[in-house]
C-alpha cells in the first residue's frame, strides 16, 4: 500500500457516528503526501468522514481528500456502498459508475463527465492521486441522485441515498455547500502524533504510575486500559474541569468524573491543541467552552461529547497558546485526570567565570527560552526568561566576574522571569545550552567608549577630546529608515565595531563600523525618521536623535503619485506615474536648495510606497503635505488644473492664520494654472482619497492636468514646462509654509 496514513486516534473513531449537534471539537488529521498531475503535494488537513444515510463509511482504505476544495474519494469504496458497480477502462482512462439504470462516466482530469450520454460539469475531476483513481463524491453522488450535505464542524460529507428529487434542481450553490468544502488547515505540518503518549515535547514533568494510564502500545491503536475494559466498562459522567488557581500557581487543570475511569487517550493536535478521550463517559460540563483559565499556556477548553456509540467518548480540548510540556495523570482514587502544564521555574542563579569569559548560569525545572540583550547607560546586560516564573528576589555579587557586577532578578510580567546582569563595561552576552541549566556567556565587547541612553535617544562618544562634531558627515537616509553619521578617520581601536541595540520610540539599533574608505561610521535603524543634534563637550560628543520637528520649522512631505506596478493614469503617449516623478525630482531639488524649508519625499524613483505609508510619513514629520498626480478621463474633451484636499477635523474651527488643507489646495491652484496656462477647475473635497483622510497635518493632491486630453498633455510633456511647474508648486509651498502659522 502506497499511502501512509498517520491516524492518531484509534479506529473507532472512523467507525463512529459522529453527532451533529458536536461542538467545534476536532477530528483526527489526515497528513500524506498526495501525488497527482505529475507533482507531490503536501496533504494536512482534518479527517473527512463519509456517511451514507446517517451510517459512517469504516475503514476506507484511501481516506477522503479536499482537492480545489472539493472531497475527492476512493470510487469503489464509497459508491459500491450505495449498490453501485464500478468499473474501470484503463484505455480510456475512464471510470464507469452504474446505478440501477443509470450510467455515469467520468474521464480522469475531465472537468466534464456524462449520465446516460448527456454532459454534465465538475469544478474538480476524477483523478489518478497515488496511483489511485478519486472521483468528486458531491458531483457523483447527485448524479445517482442522492443528496449530499456538508457539515464543517464535523467535517463529515453526509450522502443520502432516499432522495427522490431529479438532480436538475440541485442546491449546487446551496450555503451548505461550495463555501464548507474547504481544505481547513493545510500548513500543519508539524502535527504531534502522540496516540496514548501522555506527555509531550518531550519532557515528562511528573513521573507517570505505570498501570494508572493507558499508553497503548505502539503496535496497535486499540485501547489499554487499567482494569476496565471498554466493552463492559460502566459509563460515567465528566462533571466539571478544575482550572488553576491563578496564573502564578500551578498549571494543573483537573478533569473530574462521577465514578472510576477506565480508557482515557491523550494527543496533540498540531502542537497547539491537547486533546483527551474520555472512554464511556457522558459529557455533564456545564460550561462547554471556558476561556477564562487562569493560565498563560491555556486560552480555552472546550468539552464535547464527542461519540455515542459503540462506546460514549467525552472529549476535551485544551487550546493552548504555544507549544508546551504537559503531563496527563490519573488521580490516585482514579476519579480525575490531572493535566500539568509546565511553567518554567527559575530555581537558582550562579555566576562564575573563567578564560576571560563571565557567566550567569540559569537553573531552572523544564529547558528555558532566553533571550539576551545589552543596554548601555547603565551598562547592563538584560535577560529575559520566557514562559517562567521565579521567586528568587536576591542580588548576586560579581566578586570574582571580570565585568559582571552584579546580578538582579524580577519577575518582569506573568510570563517572563527578568535578570539583569550590571557591567563595568560595553560587553557581548551569549546564551549556551547547557545540560541540565542555561548559560549566559558575557565576554568583552569590541565597542569601547561608546554609549547609548534611551530615555533621550542619545549617543555618545567618550573620551573624543581628538574629535570635533564638524569632522562628523550626516547621511539621513529616510527612505530607507538609517541615518548614518560618518567620522573622519579609522576609530575601530578607540570606539570597536559592533551593534548597540537601542530599542526605543526612535531607533532600533546603532551599528558602528568601518567603511570601505577607512571612515569610522555610526548608522542609526530608525523606528521612525530622526533628525540629529550633536553637541561638543571637552571630552565627549553627544549625538542625540530628535523628531525632525525638533530641529526644523518648515517641513514638508511631498508625494509623486503611483509608482512601480501602479501605472496611474495614462494617454497622449505619458504615463503618469512618470511624468509624476519628474515634476517632484524637480522640486525636490528645489526645495532641498532652500535652507528655510526641510523636504521629505516619498519616492524618488520608481519605486510603491503604500499610500498608507505616504500619509504616515506625513503625520510622522511634515507640516505640509502635497501630493502631485495628473488626472484623465475615458473623453480626450476634459481639461484642466484641480485641487483635492479634504477638511480634516483639526482643520475646521482655526484661526485664518492657519494653514488649513482647504487653504493649501487654492494656494497651489493659483500657482499651477499660471505655470501650465491651464483651465481652473477649482479646489474640491475629495474625503475618499487615503493620503488625504489618513494624514492629520494639511494635505493636498494636485492634478495638474488631463493627460487624457492632448492639450493638456502637450504642455506636461515638455521638459521646459515640468521645470516651470516645478518651480511654481515650489512658490506655492514656500508662500504656505512662510505665511501661515504651522505649529
Ligand atoms: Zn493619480
Amino acid at each position: 500500500m502506497r499511502f501512509s496514513i498517520k491516524r492518531i486516534i484509534p479506529a473507532f473513531i472512523t467507525a463512529s457516528i459522529i453527532l451533529g449537534s458536536v461542538s467545534n471539537i476536532y477530528g483526527a488529521v489526515v497528513n500524506m503526501d498526495l501525488v497527482y498531475d505529475g507533482v507531490k503535494h503536501k496533504y494536512s488537513a482534518e479527517e473527512v468522514k463519509i456517511t451514507i444515510d446517517g451510517n459512517a463509511l469504516a475503514s476506507l482504505d484511501v481516506p477522503p481528500v479536499i482537492i480545489n476544495e472539493r472531497t475527492m474519494v476512493p470510487a469503489r469504496a464509497v459508491f459500491e456502498n450505495i449498490g453501485c458497480d464500478i468499473a474501470w477502462n484503463e484505455s480510456t482512462q475512464e471510470v464507469y459508475i452504474m446505478h440501477n439504470t443509470d450510467l455515469i462516466v467520468l474521464k480522469i482530469d475531465s472537468n466534464e463527465g456524462t449520465k446516460n450520454g448527456t454532459p454534465f460539469y465538475m469544478d474538480t475531476p476524477a483523478k489518478i492521486v497515488n496511483d489511485r483513481t478519486l472521483i468528486p463524491v458531491r458531483a457523483v453522488s447527485e448524479a445517482i441522485n442522492c443528496q449530499v450535505g456538508w457539515d464543517d464542524v464535523t467535517r463529515t460529507v453526509s450522502i443520502s441515498t432516499s432522495s427522490t428529487e431529479k438532480p436538475d434542481d440541485n442546491d449546487e450553490n446551496s450555503t451548505s455547500d461550495s463555501t464548507n468544502e474547504n481544505t481547513g488547515s493545510t500548513s500543519g505540518e508539524n502535527s504531534e502524533n502522540n496516540n496514548g503518549s501522555s506527555s509531550g515535547n518531550g519532557t515528562i514533568i511528573n513521573p507517570i504510575e505505570p498501570g494508572d494510564n493507558n499508553n497503548s502500545s505502539t503496535s496497535d491503536n486499540s485501547q489499554s486500559s487499567s482494569g476496565n475494559t471498554s466493552s463492559n466498562a460502566q459509563t460515567i459522567s465528566i462533571t466539571g474541569i478544575t482550572i488553576p488557581q491563578a496564573q502564578s500557581a500551578e498549571q494543573k487543570f483537573t478533569i473530574n468524573s462521577s465514578g472510576e475511569i477506565g480508557a482515557y487517550n491523550s494527543f496533540v493536535l498540531e502542537n497547539n491543541r491537547l486533546v483527551i478521550d474520555i472512554e464511556n463517559a457522558d459529557m455533564n460540563i456545564a460550561n462547554t467552552n471556558i476561556t477564562a483559565t487562569n493560565s498563560t499556556i491555556v486560552s480555552a477548553v472546550r468539552s464535547a461529547q464527542n461519540q455515542t456509540e459503540p462506546t460514549k467518548i467525552t472529549r476535551i480540548v485544551f487550546d493552548l497558546n504555544s507549544p508546551a510540556d504537559y503531563s496527563v495523570n490519573l488521580s490516585s482514587d482514579k476519579k480525575s485526570i490531572e493535566v500539568l502544564f509546565a511553567v518554567s521555574h527559575v530555581s537558582n542563579i550562579a555566576l562564575t567565570s573563567s578564560d576571560g569569559a563571565d557567566y550567569v548560569n540559569i537553573y531552572g525545572d523544564t529547558e528555558l527560552s532566553v533571550e539576551t540583550y545589552m543596554l548601555t547607560n547603565p551598562d547592563r546586560v538584560v535577560i529575559n526568561v520566557f514562559n517562567a516564573v521565579s521567586s528568587l528576589k536576591d542580588t548576586y555579587d560579581g566578586d570574582d566576574c571580570n565585568y559582571v557586577k552584579d546580578v538582579r532578578t524580577s519577575q518582569y510580567d506573568a510570563k517572563t522571569v527578568q535578570i539583569v546582569a550590571d557591567v563595568n563595561r560595553l560587553v557581548e552576552a551569549e546564551v549556551i545550552k547547557k545540560n541540565g541549566y542555561t548559560s549566559v556567556c558575557i565576554t568583552r565587547s569590541s565597542l569601547d567608549n561608546i554609549s547609548y541612553n534611551a530615555s533621550n535617544h542619545t549617543l555618545t562618544l567618550l573620551n573624543a577630546s581628538d574629535i570635533s562634531s564638524s569632522d562628523i558627515t550626516q547621511n539621513d537616509n529616510y527612505m530607507g529608515r538609517t541615518y548614518k553619521l560618518t567620522l573622519d578617520g579609522d576609530y575601530s581601536e578607540h570606539f570597536g565595531t559592533g551593534t548597540i541595540k537601542c530599542n526605543d520610540e526612535y531607533l532600533s539599533s546603532i551599528k558602528v563600523g568601518l567603511d570601505s574608505n577607512g571612515n569610522t561610521y555610526f548608522e542609526a535603524y530608525e523606528n521612525k525618521i530622526v533628525a540629529v543634534k550633536t553637541k561638543e563637550y571637552s571630552d565627549s560628543i553627544e549625538i542625540s536623535f530628535v523628531s525632525p520637528k525638533e530641529v526644523y520649522d518648515k517641513i514638508v512631505v511631498i508625494d509623486a503619485g503611483h509608482g512601480k506596478n501602479d501605472n496611474g493614469a495614462s494617454g497622449n503617449g505619458l504615463t503618469e506615474k512618470n511624468v509624476n516623478l519628474q515634476i517632484v525630482q524637480k522640486l525636490y531639488a528645489l526645495l532641498e536648495a532652500d535652507p528655510d524649508i526641510k523636504v521629505y519625499a516619498t519616492r524618488l524613483d520608481d519605486s510603491y510606497p503604500t499610500n498608507a505609508s505616504r500619509a504616515q510619513m506625513a503625520n510622522e514629520v511634515a507640516d505640509l503635505f502635497v501630493s502631485i498626480h495628473q488626472n484623465s478621463s475615458t473623453s480626450s474633451t476634459p481639461q484642466g488644473t484641480e485641487v483635492l484636499y479634504m477638511n480634516h477635523t483639526n482643520e475646521l474651527s482655526v484661526p485664518s492664520s492657519k494653514l488649513t488643507s482647504k487653504a493649501a489646495a487654492q494656494i497651489a491652484l493659483t500657482w499651477v494654472i499660471n505655470a501650465l496656462g491651464t483651465t481652473n477647475r477649482g479646489i474640491k473635497e475629495r474625503p475618499d482619497l487615503i493620503v488625504l483622510n489618513q494624514t492629520n497635518v494639511p494635505a493636498i493632491l494636485i492634478e495638474t492636468c488631463f493627460i487624457s486630453n492632448p492639450d493638456d498633455a502637450s504642455k506636461v510633456n515638455n521638459e521646459e514646462n515640468i521645470n516651470k511647474l516645478a518651480g511654481n508648486i515650489y512658490s506655492a509651498i514656500s508662500n504656505m509654509l512662510n505665511d501661515y502659522d504651522l505649529r
